[in-house]
Order: structure tokens, then C-alpha cells, then sequence
């Protein structure tokens, strides 16, 4: 039985307008082991197309090609692999090594395909590029040797499996005469010493002189079949092949079978990392750009988060802070109880006051919740003191942002009944005036002590603009500045002015920047009756609250209060700090959705960028995809080799992001330190572990085209890439 058997192969090319072109026909021959066989012919002849489909490069033709007796027509695509892989070594006239990898990587490539231990694929590897005289240069890449020696390498991989059969396409098309010969000599070898079916392809009668059979071909057909009779078998020298190649050989004829029952080995994950790792370093800047590149979203995303979590974190510890957990502060929101704005009362800047039968109202209302649930009885001052409840008085308040630019206050009429208040008259000034909140205590104050009558407490910020003094000459001096009240009775401007002490500076940390004034409510009440007083009206009412303090008996009261206000009283709304707060929580949530999906359309970007790069990659190693399939890499394996490409692609992203970010987060932080005293900037471990996550997952996706794409590539249109 021929080791080889060709009958009635036929190939033709499908051309693009539906016209065929006849590569090949009715080509009838066989071939023994041990035979050097020279296929010579013009070239265009169907040379490299008869290798292609003998080495089950290329299954698109008809015909019958006999292997093992077998048909090589009915193998599956496992076995084609299989057969490419065990039975069939490919040399080609561009050597095709694989740029990237080291001399002895590209010869043990197709028994990592295989998954053979690293010190067995090694060691076989260096014995056989020891005999061809590589020794030296296994640490070597492709690029560092010359023409001669790159084929060499060529020849090694393509016997490291061992095959039956070498086939070389014009190995010797691109070298010079010297190594031709030697070339020509290592093949002979392998033919006469290690008994394979050695078919070489060339174009020159002088290169197939050495050759034992001669095959021309023209225009796709057989036209000269002749055996050398003079050819002179080399003498048994050293065998190539290893020492224990009986016994091998042995062992393989069982191997080679396409259908045998041993599991096979793989490319495993490792091996395949190692290769795409290998590609990687080799175009390192590439990558790194690319990293860089993908990295700056994940680093937006990173610091979009921290800021998000760092600035609601900051809002709600001093909302905690700043207001105390066991008061309800209740004031007008400017709508009606159904929630439609009153319009006379548009302004946010003025105070809306609650009249006494108001107050009795929200009593009353509210004793009716909590008597139910808490058994809280909430009472306005001086009534109701011995009742059986956990009871708390309504301690009244006041606060307003005091419309007073350039020394002139607004006269607006709406609040002409209300003080209009300014420390040291003729500031450009705007200052938000408060009465001090019934839980405000000496804890809350930066410096000094609580303010009573004839005193006011500023914000730093107050105190910086009015040029006062250090925190530590508050303390121990005494510091006044002119209080003026202006209000308006019957058109008739009435102003009280008035030394006062700054007692403290308070802590009003969320709000640090701005400046603030608190003021005793019965000082401020006693100004107002004063005023009133001189203006001659009639019952002088002394201040109207705008805010209601309610002290509860705990935590779940607050909320249940909060709650019916927030359902029931759209009229009402929680203290000015709570609105803020309120607001920042918002304003937080419309910034993160804007900055969510800044991060989106930014990690959209950067998948479609990583998609291009590896698509590139694909198409670079076009080539490499042909070889490794020649050496029956399976689309399994080229799958695999590209998705951990991209993986590495991902973490090396996730990395460089992750990096950046921490860089970039420190450089935030200690800016906003340096400015603000404090940065809402929280970063979170998970954050980085999301964005390593994020940036994995969408490399992958990325990979999984241009990987598909890669297996599916034809390996003879790939061999022929340029
Ligand atoms: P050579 O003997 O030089 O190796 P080939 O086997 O490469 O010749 O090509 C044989 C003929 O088939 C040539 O005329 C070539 O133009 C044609 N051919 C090769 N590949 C294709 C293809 N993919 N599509 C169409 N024609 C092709
Ligand atoms: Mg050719």
C-alpha cells in the first residue's frame, strides 16, 4: 500500500464572476515513504495548490487522496486538524516563523498545540535543532538569523511531530545557492535516513537533480512522472529523528491514526497565555497606548464613582451632623397642602411665617399621628404640662437669607414686616440669618461660647469677610461689629442698630463657604418689639417664626413626623439645611446619572477601541494563523490564543487604570484638601475591582469578533497573505 494516493484529484478556483478556473485535473499518482519526490513545473502550474490539498490545507476539490487507507475526503475537521498536526510537516519558501516567538517556541509550537509537558517539547525541540546545527541560537528570534538558518528552524518544527510526510513548498526559493544545497541535503536526509515521504515542491531542474523521482506538472496536470536511476541513496548517517525513533515509530502508528481512542492534549489556557503574551511584548508600545487609552475611562470611572460616594458621603455626614436626629425643624415650603405654588410667596429668599392658629394646626394634626403610634404628644409652649405622654414643646425659630447687596437693603414688601438683618451696615454682604436652633450647643462651635442677648455667632466665612480675628482672639477677646435691623411699618422705615458681641464662630462645616449669622430668638424677638414699638403699632406681635422646632422622643418619631409631612403636608417642608441637603442629594443623583453615562459612551468607546486593535492584530498575524493551522491548530486553539489576547489586553487595561486612578485620586485629594479642607473624593477597593472587572469583561467582548474571525480565516488564503 502507497503511503500516498492521489486519484482523480481536480480543483478548480471559483473566480469572482461565477467563472471557474481549473487549477487542477485528473491528477492520478502515489508515493512511497522513504521517497524525495521533486514536483516541478512553471510557475502557475498548480504546484502549491496539489500540496495545499495534500497537506489538508485545502479540502475544496474532488477526488479521492488515500492516506493509511483511509480517505482523507471523509475526515472530520478533528482529524484534519489531527493529520496536520501528526502526520504532515509543512516547509515553506518564507520559512513562516513566528516573528514573536523564540527559536525553540516556534519549533515546539505544535507540541504546545498538544499541551506536551514543557521539559519533554523542550528537550526534543533542542535535540533536534542541535543536529541541524541551531544549538546556539534557540534563545534567538526569527528576525536574528539568516535565510539558511530560518529554514532550518522551519524544518525542525515541521519534524518535531515526527510526520510521515514533509511537504515543502520551494524551500529553497529564497536562499542562495550555498544553503540550497544544504538545505536540500537535510531534506534528502530526512528521506533516505528517516524513511519519510519527503514531496518538494521547486522551479528549478538543477534543485530536483538530487531528488529520487521527478513529477511535472503543467497547467494543473501530470505530465512527466520519472524515477532517477542514478539516484544514490545517502548512507545511514546519525538519524535526525531521535534514538529511540523505533520505538517511537512504534508507538506513533498507533498515534497517527485520525480516529484513535487516546485523549488527545490541547493548547491550554497557560500555553495560550504564554503566546499571547509573547505577541503582546512584541508590539509593547502598541498595547500600552491602547492600555492608556482604555484606562482613562475606567479611570473616569473610578473617579466618577469615588467623587459620587465621597460627595454623598460628605453631604449626609454633615446633614447628620448639622441637624439633630431628634428634632423635626418645619417650615413653609411655599406650595398648598396639595402641593400647587402659593405665587404670592415665590420668593425663596423670605421667610414665611406661621401665625399662632397655624401652629395650633400642626399640633394639633400632628398629636393626632403620634398619639396613635408613639404615644408623643407634641405641645405648643406652656400647655398641656402634665399629660401622660412623652411630650416635647414647639420651640419657634427663624431663618432667612438676608437680601442685602451693597448696603441697601430689598425693600420688598413681603418682608417689611420681618427684620431685615445686617451686621455692620454698608457691607456688600449676603448673609444667611438664623436663630440659633434649640440643639445647637457649645459642641457645634469652632470657638467662643453660645451667644445670648446683644450677641450675635458668625461662620468662619462671616468672620473672614467682616476682618475679624483668629478662632483663638474670639475666644479670649471681645469682638463686636454694628447689628442693623431695618423693617418697614406703614411705609415708615424704622432701623434698630446695635453693638453686638461675637461670641463664637460656629460650625457650620457643609456650609463653611457661606456666611452665616446666628442670632438669639429672644434677642432677635426683642429687637423686633422694639422696632415695633417705635414705629407706634398697636400690638406690637413681636417676631413671627418661620420655623417650628419639634424635639422628639426618638429616632422612628422624627421619621414618622418627616414622613406625614413629607405625604400629607406639601405646605410644609423640613429646615433650610435639610432642603439643601435635599437638593445636593439631588443635584448628586442627576450629576451621577449624567456622570454614568459619561463613563458608558467613554467604556463604549474604549470596547470599540480594543476592537480595532485586536482586528488589527488579527489581520497582522494573518500569516501566523496560516502557519498554525498548518500545523493543525484546531479554530478551538486560534480561538483560544486570541480571546487571552484580549483578556491580557483587559487586565493590562484594568492595571494601567487602576493606577492611574490611584495617581490621579491622590493628586484630587490633596488638591481639594489644600483648597477646601476637605476632598469628596471616597475611593472604594471595590471601585478598582470593578473597574478591572468592567474593563476584562469588555475586552472579552471585544476579542470575541476579531478571535472568531481569526479561526475562520482560511489557512491557504492565510499562507499567502502578504
Ligand atoms: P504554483 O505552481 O506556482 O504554485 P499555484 O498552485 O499557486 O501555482 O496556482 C495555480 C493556479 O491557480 C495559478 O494560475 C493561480 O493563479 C491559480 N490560483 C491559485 N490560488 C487561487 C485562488 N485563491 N483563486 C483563484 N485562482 C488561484
Ligand atoms: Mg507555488
Amino acid at each position: 500500500m502507497a503511503e500516498l494516493e492521489l486519484k482523480n484529484i481536480n480543483k478548480d478556483y471559483k473566480l469572482e464572476n461565477k467563472t471557474r478556473f481549473t487549477a487542477l485535473s485528473d491528477i492520478n499518482v502515489s508515493f512511497e515513504k522513504g521517497e524525495l519526490v521533486s514536483i516541478i513545473g512553471e510557475s502557475g502550474s498548480g504546484k502549491s495548490t496539489l500540496m495545499n490539498i495534500i497537506g489538508g490545507l485545502d479540502s475544496d476539490y474532488t477526488g479521492e487522496i488515500k492516506i493509511d487507507g483511509m480517505d482523507l475526503k471523509s475526515f472530520k475537521e478533528k482529524q484534519l486538524d489531527d493529520y496536520r498536526k501528526k502526520k504532515i510537516g509543512f516547509v515553506f519558501q518564507s520559512f513562516n516563523l513566528i516573528p514573536h516567538l523564540s527559536i525553540l517556541d516556534n519549533v515546539t509550537i505544535a507540541l504546545t498545540l498538544s499541551n506536551v509537558k514543557e521539559s519533554v517539547k523542550n528537550a526534543k525541540a533542542i535535540e533536534l535543532l542541535s543536529k541541524l546545527g541551531l544549538k546556539d541560537h534557540i534563545k534567538k528570534k526569527p528576525t536574528q538569523l539568516s535565510g539558511g538558518q530560518k529554514q532550518r528552524v522551519a524544518i525542525a518544527r515541521a519534524l518535531i511531530n515526527d510526520p510521515d510526510i514533509i511537504l515543502a513548498d520551494e524551500p529553497t526559493g529564497a536562499l542562495d545557492s550555498e544553503t540550497t544545497a544544504q538545505i536540500l541535503e537535510i531534506l534528502k536526509d530526512i528521506a533516505d535516513n528517516d524513511n519519510k515521504l519527503v514531496i518538494m515542491v521547486t522551479h528549478s531542474e538543477k534543485v530536483a537533480s538530487i531528488s529520487s523521482r521527478i513529477v511535472e506538472i503543467s497547467d494543473g496536470k501530470i505530465i512527466k512522472d520519472e524515477y532517477k536511476k542514478d539516484y544514490v541513496k545517502n548512507k545511514p548517517q546519525e538519524k535526525l529523528i531521535s534514538e529511540n525513533h523505533e520505538k517511537a515509530k512504534e508507538e506513533k502508528i498507533e498515534d497517527k491514526k485520525p480516529n484513535k481512542k487516546k485523549k488527545e492534549g490541547h493548547l491550554s489556557f497557560l500555553s495560550a497565555l504564554k503566546l499571547s503574551f509573547h505577541n503582546m511584548w512584541a508590539s509593547k508600545t502598541k498595547n500600552i497606548l491602547m492600555a492608556v487609552g482604555v484606562s482613562i475611562s475606567l479611570n473616569a470611572m473610578i473617579l466618577m464613582l469615588s467623587l459620587g460616594s465621597g460627595l454623598t458621603g460628605y453631604i449626609n455626614d454633615t446633614a447628620q451632623d448639622y441637624a439633630n436626629p431628634n428634632f423635626v425643624t418645619i417650615s413653609k415650603s411655599g406650595y398648598d397642602r396639595d402641593g400647587n405654588p402659593l405665587e404670592e410667596n415665590s420668593n425663596a429668599l423670605i421667610p414665611r411665617m406661621f401665625e399662632p392658629d397655624e401652629i395650633d394646626e400642626i399640633v394639633h394634626e400632628l398629636n393626632e399621628i403620634c398619639l396613635v403610634d408613639n404615644d408623643f404628644q407634641v405641645v405648643t409652649s406652656g400647655e398641656n404640662q402634665n399629660l401622660n405622654y412623652g411630650f416635647s414643646t414647639v420651640t419657634m425659630g427663624m431663618g432667612y437669607i438676608s437680601p442685602v447687596q451693597n448696603g441697601e437693603e430689598n425693600n420688598s414688601e413681603d418682608i417689611s414686616q420681618q427684620p431685615s438683618i445686617n451686621p455692620t451696615a454698608n457691607q456688600e454682604m449676603i448673609l444667611y440669618t438664623y436663630t440659633t436652633p434649640p440643639y445647637y450647643t457649645e459642641e457645634n462651635l469652632l470657638a467662643g461660647t453660645m451667644s445670648g442677648m446683644n450677641e450675635i455667632m458668625l461662620s468662619s466665612a462671616a468672620i473672614d469677610f467682616l476682618g475679624l480675628e483668629t478662632p483663638e482672639d474670639i475666644e479670649n477677646g471681645d469682638y463686636y461689629v454694628t447689628l442693623s435691623i431695618n423693617m418697614t411699618y406703614d411705609n415708615i422705615p424704622i432701623s434698630i442698630v446695635k453693638d453686638v458681641k461675637v461670641s463664637a464662630i460656629i460650625d457650620v462645616s457643609i456650609f463653611s463657604s457661606m456666611m452665616v449669622m446666628y442670632i438669639d430668638y429672644d434677642f432677635l424677638d426683642a429687637c423686633v418689639i422694639e422696632a415695633q414699638e417705635r414705629a407706634q403699632v398697636l400690638n406690637p406681635t413681636g417676631l413671627k417664626p418661620s420655623l417650628l422646632f419639634i424635639e422628639t422622643n426618638s429616632e422612628e418619631t422624627t421619621d414618622l413626623i418627616n414622613n406625614y409631612i413629607n405625604t400629607y403636608r406639601k405646605d410644609l417642608s423640613g429646615s433650610v439645611e435639610e432642603q439643601l441637603a435635599a437638593m445636593f442629594s439631588e443635584m448628586m443623583s442627576t450629576f451621577s446619572i449624567a456622570l454614568a453615562v459619561i463613563a458608558g459612551i467613554s467604556l463604549v468607546v474604549a470596547l470599540i477601541m480594543i476592537l480595532v486593535v485586536l482586528y488589527m492584530s488579527v489581520s497582522e498575524r494573518t500569516r501566523e494563523i496560516g502557519v498554525l493551522k498548518s500545523i493543525g491548530a484546531r479554530k478551538k486553539d486560534i480561538k483560544l490564543i486570541f480571546s487571552t489576547e484580549s483578556l491580557l489586553v483587559g487586565l493590562l487595561s484594568g492595571i494601567v487604570g487602576i493606577i492611574l486612578s490611584l495617581v490621579l485620586g491622590g493628586i484630587l485629594i490633596a488638591v481639594f484638601t489644600a483648597l477646601l479642607g476637605f476632598a469628596p473624593i471616597k475611593m472604594m477597593w471595590y471601585y478598582f475591582l470593578e473597574a478591572l472587572a468592567i474593563s476584562v469583561v469588555i475586552s472579552v467582548l471585544a476579542g470575541l469578533y476579531p478571535a472568531s474571525k481569526a479561526a475562520k480565516l482560511d489557512p491557504v488564503e492565510s499562507l499567502r497573505h502578504e
